[in-house]
């Protein structure tokens, strides 16, 4: 009786561990791995609880429970992979399967000692995790997270490789009547508890880690455009700064605010404002490199760091959006309607603080505006330095009675 309930502690845990999965999933909203990890464990429990509850010695027990067990391993690996961002390569877990189920099909029909069996599943799940482990190295990502999951598989697959033949080659063989009273099995009990708790407190570990990660992106992002917003803006050109002063770049700050866009509203509606926003956010998002940060940082102005670019540079991209963006059409408006924005470059001196870069780039900008809209004006370039013949300025966009 008491070992009845002290077996019904393995499972009971690793279910509750499922459980813990699942909510984490559901609460955060998070990605499908989290739901994988809930069901891999929810597939081992099940293993645990046939062969806990099973009639002793029945024929189904042994192929049942290496059925769950299997299921458990391949989700369990196929979601810490998919967690890293790399693919897991099926053919080669298929294969490894097929030639297990194979070889324990040859030892079952062979022999009635438990033993070879034990030894032919393990290996498999061995190269199971071992195929994880390879695969999680050719991952980009490496924190301290990331690390101590390949520490865990590593641990998996070394214990199914190893602890087995070990066990084996000091109990010598084990018929399949007496299973439940070996050495291997009550081992196997306190093994796959240890692994079971410390591989989903690492999991557990992974899940709050990149649920916070995740938090954080949501709230550094504008719903509407997908950009970042102000404040995530901010504290990312804030420490590009001194880094581009350390690594000797150049890092220039290009503002942008789509003109007469009250008029959008008051003539089309706001959510065809929405729209044209919507719109110049992702045509900035297409025209800047990866290594730029752009950002709404207020109603319907855009900032753009563009990093490791001088000033001239800058102030071409800067052109090129609006001369893209006065061609763009938008959905809601008028076929004949286009929208402008006007522009204001500025190219970070040393020393400088966003602040003041920010309050030179927009200066350039409002000059933009006074001086009839869609067009790019320069910080950098004094009222001397300017061509004495400046590109005329468009006239507003819808003329208000
Ligand atoms: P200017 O050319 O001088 O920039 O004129 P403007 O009309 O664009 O400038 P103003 O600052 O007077 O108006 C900005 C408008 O942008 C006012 C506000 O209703 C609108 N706006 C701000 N945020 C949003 C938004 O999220 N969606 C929509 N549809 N409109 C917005
Ligand atoms: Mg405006
Ligand atoms: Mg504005």
């Amino acid at each position: 009786m008491q070992t009845q309930i002290l077996g019904l502690v393995t499972p009971l845990m690793v279910l509750f561990f499922a459980a813990t999965f699942a909510v984490f999933w559901r609460l955060g909203n998070l990605p499908r791995y989290v739901l994988g990890f809930a069901l891999a464990y929810v597939f081992s429990a099940v293993g645990f609880l046939i062969t806990h509850l099973a009639p002793e010695g029945a024929f189904y027990v042994f192929h049942t429970t290496q059925l769950f067990y299997s299921i458990a391993s391949t989700l369990m690996v196929a979601c810490v992979c998919e967690r890293a961002g790399v693919r897991l390569h099926f053919g080669s877990f298929a294969a490894v399967y097929v030639l297990s189920a194979f070889a324990l099909a040859v030892a079952v029909g062979l022999s009635d000692d438990v033993g070879p069996r034990l030894i032919i599943v393990n290996i498999g799940y061995g190269a199971m995790f071992l195929m994880g482990v390879t695969t999680l190295l050719s991952a980009r990502r490496r924190s301290a997270i990331d690390a101590l999951i390949v520490a865990i598989m590593v641990f998996q697959a070394a214990d199914f490789l190893v602890r087995p033949v070990l066990t084996l080659l000091f109990e010598r063989s084990i018929p399949a009547e007496v299973y439940r009273e070996s050495i291997y099995y009550s081992l196997i009990g306190l093994v796959l508890g240890v692994k079971g708790v410390t591989t989903a407190m690492v999991l557990i570990g992974a899940t709050i880690v990149d649920w916070t990660r995740i938090l954080r992106g949501r709230s550094d992002t504008d719903v509407l455009t997908g950009l970042k917003n102000r404040g995530a803006f901010e504290r990312t050109i804030r420490r590009l700064l001194p880094q581009a002063e350390v690594e000797g770049r150049r890092l220039s700050l290009v503002v942008a605010d789509v003109d007469h866009f009250k008029q959008v509203n008051d003539i089309w509606g706001h959510q065809t404002g929405d729209t044209a926003l919507s719109n110049f956010a992702a045509l900035i998002g297409q025209m800047v490199r990866s290594c730029d940060t752009a950002g709404r940082v207020g109603g319907e102005e855009f900032c753009i760091a563009v990093w490791d670019c001088a000033n001239g540079p800058a102030e071409r991209l800067a052109d090129r959006i609006r001369q893209a963006f006065a061609r763009l059409q938008h959905e809601g408006l008028g076929e004949d309607i286009r929208l402008t924005a006007s522009f204001g470059v500025a190219t970070a001196r040393e020393g400088e603080t966003y602040d003041r870069l920010f309050s030179r780039a927009d200066a350039a900008l409002y000059r933009a505006k006074a001086k009839g809209r869609n067009r790019v004006e320069n910080a950098e370039v004094r009222a001397s330095e300017e061509p004495l013949a400046a590109p005329a300025p468009q006239a507003p966009m819808v003329k208000l009675a």
